[in-house]
């Protein structure tokens, strides 16, 4: 079915929700319990470029987003989230990543903050998980702001990784795991979710999380879906069985798209939620053939290029002749997911402020310009494919 441009009719999806999730308050919002399924966005526009930003806000709350996603890093970008909260009344969720000291500066001015295990590590070494996680609930707490524990494939816990078990199974773990340490500090007022750019992988970790915490939110996502109308399809396979059997309170669409085009996330998100409630289910079921997939970020306040979204079109451009061959090309636009979210692909590219990295599963190939890399990454691309064809079947 493709993407409406043309409204999103009442905005008020109704829930497919057969399971008793409990209600988290995210301001105006309800997640869970009987609430319609909240649709979710991220603005993709640096959140120090204020003007920019509340432009973002009020597209995709036009849209309909109920909740909106803004990526905080520094003090600038505090400062300017100051200014913003002065001026929408937005649900607004904030994006920690690595930064998650920078929740005592933002909590008062929000509804809900977002962290994600995996990148806990990153900061403050001689502090430990359990206590950076209570500093988190402490804030979230006093500043009756929900949490969102975020687990994504690209970023799990390394000490999990290290365990050497399938990143499904660390993925539900690493989320279990921190259930259990916010409601150990008390608080129950949180969200989790389980992303993945395998819409097979995004089925099975929901699922798995579902049934055994069946009361806990579940914000469901395909994660750098990529480019419309593939990135559309790919989460549409994942979400609508998931929200047919009843498994998911929220979602978003990640899509690649330039700034004015972020509102058709929300769209796709409605068609999604509409499509599973009319029962095309069977129609999306995540495909296992090989084929070229192009998996490619949302962009966010982190980008470090503009050129990244007319990067990650001249890829599939580049590709085009080889829809049916089974390549796997990761596009991602910073540093902070770039090298993690690349290393399962084929051929993975990820930005830096003057050049593109361009990788060969885990190895570093080599730097490139914005105008060089496409050609070199389709030698890569030959070049993978040749071996793959060389190989024995296994
Ligand atoms: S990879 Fe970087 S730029 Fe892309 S959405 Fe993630 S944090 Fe933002």
């Amino acid at each position: 079915m493709p993407e409406s441009e043309s409204g999103i009719g009442d905005k008020e999806p109704r829930s497919l929700r057969q399971r008793p999730s409990r209600a988290v308050k995210v301001g105006t919002c309800t997640i869970g319990s009987s609430a319609p399924i909240a649709v979710q966005s991220m603005c993709a526009t640096k959140t120090a470029n204020i003007e920019a930003t509340l432009a973002q806000i009020h597209l995709l709350e036009c849209a309909g987003a109920h909740i909106i996603r803004i990526a905080v890093d520094n003090q600038r970008d505090v400062e300017a989230l100051q200014q913003i909260r002065k001026e929408t009344a937005a649900n607004l969720v904030i994006d920690l990543q690595e930064n998650f000291q920078l929740a005592r500066a933002v909590a008062p001015l929000v509804q809900k903050l977002r962290y994600n295990p995996g990148h806990l590590h990153h900061s403050r070494h001689g502090m430990s998980i359990v206590d950076k996680v209570k500093f988190l609930v402490d804030i979230a707490g006093a500043n009756s702001c929900a949490l969102r524990i975020g687990v994504n494939f690209g970023s799990l816990d390394p000490a999990r990784k290290a365990q050497g078990k399938s990143r499904e199974h660390s993925a539900v773990e690493s989320a279990l795991e921190h259930c259990e340490l916010v409601e150990r500090c008390g608080f129950s007022s949180y969200v989790v979710s389980l992303k993945s750019s395998n819409p097979l992988a995004v089925v099975e970790i929901n699922r798995r999380f579902a049934a055994l915490r069946p009361e806990v939110p579940l914000h469901l996502g395909v994660t750098e879906a990529g480019l419309p109308p593939e990135g559309i399809e790919k989460t549409r396979s994942a979400l609508v069985p998931l929200l047919a059997e009843g498994i998911g309170d929220t979602l978003r669409v990640s899509l690649t798209l330039p700034d004015a085009e972020k509102d058709r996330e929300v769209r796709a998100a409605y068609e999604i939620i509409e499509d599973a409630h009319t029962g095309r289910v069977s129609s999306a079921a995540p495909s296992r053939a090989p084929a070229l997939n192009v998996i490619s970020c949302p962009s966010c306040s982190r980008v470090e290029n503009q050129a990244f979204v007319s990067l990650a079109q001249h890829v599939k451009e580049a590709l085009s002749d080889l829809a049916d061959k089974p390549l796997t090309v990761a596009v991602m636009g910073c540093r902070v997911n770039g090298p993690g979210e690349t290393d399962e692909a084929d051929i993975g590219l990820w930005c830096a402020p003057g050049f593109v990295n361009l990788k060969r599963g885990h190895e570093l190939i080599g730097r490139f310009s914005y105008a060089e890399v496409i050609a070199r990454m389709r030698e890569e691309a030959e070049d993978v494919l040749r071996k793959k064809q060389a190989a024995p079947e296994q």
